[in-house]
């Protein structure tokens, strides 16, 4: 080893001893007759001195060196006379005996430190750079504490890890999927899996009954901040159970990774159906650290001579408490908010509800004070509150108001990033109408099983046919969903039918699976936790690259390796791409 201790190891308690160090430099500080250097690797930084005991030579060489130059040195611990109380090495030094520059440096296009001046294109293209940086490296370290303490749990459980193939069936269901032309087998097409989840299936006929698998996952899909093409998933599928024996697993999953990787006891799981988190909070999603549930207005606010709620599909309400204050600015600023096209309303309705118990509103024409007191009484809003009111058709508002909702959090500071509020949402519908195509998609995917109540439902009303299945979120975030899965041919015939699905392209597609239930497939269901949400849940990033090694941009392109790229022509026709 060139090194005998790291540049976060050493203290006081090592006064004396001669050691060895290697890093890079991230700071250097030449006083003339002195010099100091800044030496830092992934486990912290360490102080090197220089000065008049030191030889000649040495203190030129020290002065030469320049930021991120990679050096071994050596030399004795002492104790430093001016300490850094900030960090665990701050107490010494290194009073260097021997310098060995290992490699040199050139000017990197950024400073490497937590708050760097480089801007995330420059990043991107130098992310090996980047991933010096601190807090990069906490998020890399947390992330393999995150993998570790899944694997203890579920290997202590009894999961089998498994690998399915990488390349696979293109599916027209789902999202989009990136297909892999091949030179042996030209026209046609591999596609790279967006789940192991027929795979995994097979493998509870298998008899393998709990499987796990952390894996890539792939789809071509609009990015957005919480998306990438390739992302992991940590992968689990079980035999013999049912939704709650699903979430009971994965719920002790979950406790297990935050108290081990970051200390933090998760309270227990709310469980709310999925009509109640729409109602409530306008997504599937809820970030249930605050309240501010949504208030169904209809009946207080239609009928009053205001046309635009009169002639709305759905009047919605928020109430913040405390914000009867809000500024006129404050409140263009908000109604700006709800008409940026990202969420489209068409404007915003607001009540202040002062605390002289008047009431000023934006409608005042219209509503009078006998109409507020009487909607106020109505959802809960006392002196001093604003209420926000959204109307318009019924999808859309709800939408709109969740947005609201979020950002009225923030304003108010009502959201507390200490703490953790995880949730099971439950009973989704098992279909999603497409009004544009006129056809059915599974919202979970083909595979989720009817609940057992509503299957003689499928044919007669299938719109009201509730599913198995379930999804785990954490501070509106959705970290995972799964489902008790069809196991059966029937149904699963049934199921791709109501999809549009002809039984000859069903059986071209998932023929192999349908053949397999007809070989003892056990009654089987599963979930899959997106691993880039999660840890970067716990790291309390927002964007999930901050916790990925190699990530793509917002185009889906990798400005390091500068991907995707033209192949040259000679490649392409081996592959049958072009003639
Ligand atoms: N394969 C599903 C997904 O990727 C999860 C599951 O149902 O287990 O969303």
């Amino acid at each position: 080893m060139l090194r005998s201790h790291t540049c976060g190891e050493l203290n006081e308690s090592n006064i004396g001893e001669k050691v060895s160090l290697c890093g890079w430099v991230q700071n250097h500080r030449d006083l003339g007759a002195m010099c100091f250097i800044d030496l830092r690797d992934r486990h912290g930084i360490t102080q090197l001195s220089f000065n008049e005991l030191s030889a000649s030579s040495l203190l030129e060489v020290s002065k030469n060196v320049g930021r991120e130059y990679v050096l071994r040195a050596t030399g004795k611990v002492i104790e430093r006379s001016s300490k850094n109380e900030q960090i665990s090495t701050g107490g010494i030094e290194i009073q260097v005996e021997d310098l060995e520059v290992l490699n040199q440096s050139s000017t990197p296009p950024f400073t490497i430190e937590d708050e760097t001046d480089g801007g995330d294109e420059l990043r991107m293209k130098y992310r090996y750079l980047d991933l010096r940086r601190p807090k990069l490296q906490k998020n890399m370290f947390l992330r393999h504490r995150t993998s570790q303490a899944i694997r203890n749990f579920l290997s202590k459980e009894n999961f089998l890890e498994i690998e399915t193939p990488y390349l696979i069936k293109s599916t027209p269901e789902g999202a989009r999927d990136f297909v892999v032309p091949s030179r042996m087998n030209t026209d046609q097409f591999y596609a790279l899996p967006q789940s192991p989840q027929t795979f995994k299936q097979l493998l509870m006929v298998s008899g393998f009954d709990k499987y796990f698998q952390i894996v890539r996952c792939f789809r071509d899909e609009d990015l957005r901040a919480d998306r990438q093409p390739e992302f992991t998933q940590i992968d689990c599928e079980m035999s013999f159970v049912q939704q709650k024996d699903i979430c009971q697993t994965f719920e002790l999953l979950a406790k297990a990774v935050f108290k081990e990787t970051i200390n933090i006891d998760l309270p227990a799981f709310e469980t709310m159906t999925y009509e109640e988190a729409i109602n409530l909070y306008g997504n599937d999603k809820p970030d249930t650290r605050f309240e501010m549930q949504i208030k169904h207005l209809d009946k207080f606010a239609k009928g009053h001579g205001f046309q635009v709620f009169d002639g709305a599909e759905k009047v919605l309400g928020i109430v913040a408490k405390g914000a009867s204050n809000y500024t006129r600015k404050k409140l263009d600023a908000l109604s700006n908010f709800v008409k940026r096209p990202q969420i489209g309303a068409k404007g915003l309705v607001y009540c202040k509800y002062n605390e002289d118990g008047s009431f000023k509103s934006s409608i005042d024409k219209f509503f009078d004070a006998q109409v507020w007191q009487n909607l106020a009484e109505n959802c809960d809003a006392h002196a001093g509150d604003l209420i926000l009111i959204l109307s318009g058709t019924e999808n859309q508002v709800l939408k709109q108001m969740s947005e609201l909702r979020l950002e009225m959090g923030r304003q108010l500071n009502l959201i507390d990033n200490k703490i953790f509020k995880p949730l099971w949402v439950t009973d989704f519908p098992l279909l999603e109408w497409d009004e544009e195509n006129q056809r059915f998609h599974a919202m979970h995917h083909p595979f989720t099983s009817p609940k057992t109540e509503d299957f003689d439902k499928l044919s007669s009303q299938p719109k009201q046919v509730k599913a198995n299945a379930y999804d785990m979120v954490i501070n509106g975030v959705e970290v995972g969903g799964g489902s008790i899965r069809i196991h059966d041919r029937a149904t699963q015939e049934k199921m791709l039918s109501l999809l549009g699905f002809s039984d000859k392209e069903a059986k071209e597609q998932f023929g192999f699976l349908m053949d397999a239930f007809e070989y003892g497939a056990p009654p089987h269901g599963g979930i899959a936790l997106g691993f880039d949400r999660l840890c970067s849940l716990l790291a309390g990033e927002d964007n999930i690259r901050d916790v990925i090694a190699f990530p793509k941009n917002n185009q889906g392109r990798d400005l390091m390796i500068d991907a995707p790229s033209e192949i040259d022509p000679y490649q392409k026709r081996e592959l049958g791409l072009i003639n």
